[in-house]
């Protein structure tokens, strides 16, 4: 592993809070399950790690086998990135179904502190660097989640919490009541990808405005914003795939369509897609990292390798909007 990974990598600050992250995280919630090779899994995380990606994303759920995705995160932490612990943030979640019954879905403090337990257990760690309450739970009342979000600070089993999915008044409203608790509350991680851009109505608003920032999931459409899918559907990608989230529905003539046109304002920048795709994220004030995915370290590279392009342009960004709207 290489000393050399801090001199490229972008830092950017968690909203008004003293922790920053990498311009690009890695997320585990495919490739990293009791389903994926080890091996491959292992390539990935180093190499992300070396480039300068300190931060990993995981959640209770993820897999699958449920669970197994932090597990195969604390081998690797125990195999090749012990010693670094203190240069890592790692993060992880409750809020969707775990285990049976109802105690193991939503966001009851019955739910969230025996969760977070067991992360612990599987990844091998004494802390979390961030904890988030994973989605709203319209049966548990808000106060009930962040006060035991609150809870697993004052416990020394995080270091900070976050929300994920909360929408724009909710996350106000979290912003706000964390504040009296002096809980901190540095980070919301909604879905934010050029196909996917509700957030910019209301949502980055407030958290610019609370001081909150943003990790940004999905910001290649689970893949769709990459070259992979111009043509056909190839057998080694996630919409292939049986663990896969992404519907090969998604993929329709007129997205494909639009892939075209986006691809070629890449290529017109010497970019790919992907990169593309990552730097129109990262061009919004409030967004603190783009949370990638991946299926084998070439991705890693590539998507890495964004950062070294400049920001887009008014009229690049001018065309993107004139495709994305079906324009001309
Ligand atoms: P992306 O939109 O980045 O999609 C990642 C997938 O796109 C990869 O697995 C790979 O799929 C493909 N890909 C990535 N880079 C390239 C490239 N350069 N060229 C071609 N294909 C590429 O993100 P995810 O949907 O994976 O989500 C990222 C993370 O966000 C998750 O791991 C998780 O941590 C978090 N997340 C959080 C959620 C929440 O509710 N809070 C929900 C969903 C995700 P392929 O297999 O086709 O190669």
């Amino acid at each position: 592993m290489t000393s050399a990974r801090y001199d490229r990598m972008q830092y950017r600050p968690c909203g008004r809070s003293g922790l920053r992250l990498p311009a690009l995280s890695l997320g585990l919630w495919h490739n990293f399950g009791s389903v994926d090779p080890y091996e491959n899994a292992r390539a990935m995380a180093v190499r992300a790690f070396d480039l300068g990606v300190t931060h990993f994303d995981l959640a209770n759920n993820y897999g699958p086998e449920p669970g197994t995705a932090e597990e195969t995160f604390g081998r690797i932490l125990r195999a090749d990135l012990h010693g670094h612990r203190d240069e890592l943030v790692i993060s992880t979640k409750a809020g969707y179904r775990m285990w049976p019954g109802p105690y193991g879905d939503g966001g009851s403090r019955k739910y969230l502190l025996s969760s977070l337990d067991a992360s612990l257990r599987r990844m091998g760690v004494e802390y979390v660097d961030v904890f988030y309450h994973h989605r709203p739970d319209p049966g548990t009342p808000m106060e009930e989640s962040l006060l035991a979000l609150d809870q697993t600070v004052r416990q020394g089993k995080a270091l900070y919490v976050g929300v994920s999915n909360y929408d724009a008044e909710q996350a106000r409203a979290a912003a706000r009541f964390l504040r009296e608790l002096r809980t901190p509350f540095v980070l919301h991680q909604p879905k934010y990808s050029m196909f996917e851009r509700k957030p910019e109505h209301g949502l980055l608003e407030v958290l610019r405005e609370e001081g909150v920032g943003c990790i940004a999931f999905s910001p290649l459409a689970q893949g769709l914003l990459t070259e992979k899918y111009l043509r056909e559907i190839p057998g080694d990608s996630r919409a292939a795939s049986p663990h896969g989230a992404l519907r090969r529905e998604a993929i329709t003539e007129e997205r494909r369509a639009q892939l075209v046109r986006l691809n070629r304002v890449a290529a017109a920048r010497g970019q790919s897609l992907a990169q593309m795709a990552l730097t129109w994220v990262l061009r919004h004030e409030a967004v603190t990292s783009a949370l990638i995915g991946a299926s084998r370290v070439s991705q890693v590279e590539e998507n890495v390798a964004a950062l070294d392009h400049p920001p887009l342009s008014d009229e690049e960004l001018a065309e993107i909007e004139r495709v994305l709207a079906g324009e001309g």
